[in-house]
């Protein structure tokens, strides 16, 4: 896959503000919040999108998630939504793989 933003961070080599990292994943706030809390939860291992996750990604998949609670749990959050943009007509638009993690105001449903 291209190269992008997310990799670069990934691999330490572009700034972000990091909450978390593990030798898989890397968690930090996103650039243009649209909550509150809002942060993006990404894998090391270059992955474009959720659709491209092979089957032996599975437990990266799982870990992905348990991150999200754990930095949403950080954040103080008692109620937040994870989403993951999966195609740039779903609204994705960094193709290196990330679950949003937003909270801290009332969310409506469906979303937009
Ligand atoms: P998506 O539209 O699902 O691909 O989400 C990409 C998100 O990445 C958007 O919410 C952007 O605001 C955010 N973003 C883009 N570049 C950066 C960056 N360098 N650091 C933090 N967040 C970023």
């Amino acid at each position: 896959m291209a190269d992008t933003i997310f990799g670069r961070i990934a691999r330490g080599e572009a700034a972000a503000d990091l909450v978390y990292e593990d030798d898989q994943a890397v968690a930090f706030r996103d650039l243009n919040p649209q909550a509150p809390v809002h942060i993006l939860v990404i894998p090391r291992k270059p992955i474009a999108r959720l659709s491209e996750a092979a089957a032996d990604d599975e437990a990266l998949l799982g870990h992905l998630f348990r991150v999200a609670t754990r930095v949403a749990q950080d954040a103080d959050l008692s109620d937040w939504r994870v989403v993951v943009n999966d195609g740039a007509g779903a609204g994705q638009s960094v193709f290196h793989l990330h679950v949003h993690v937003i909270g801290g105001r009332p969310l409506s449903w469906p979303p937009g």
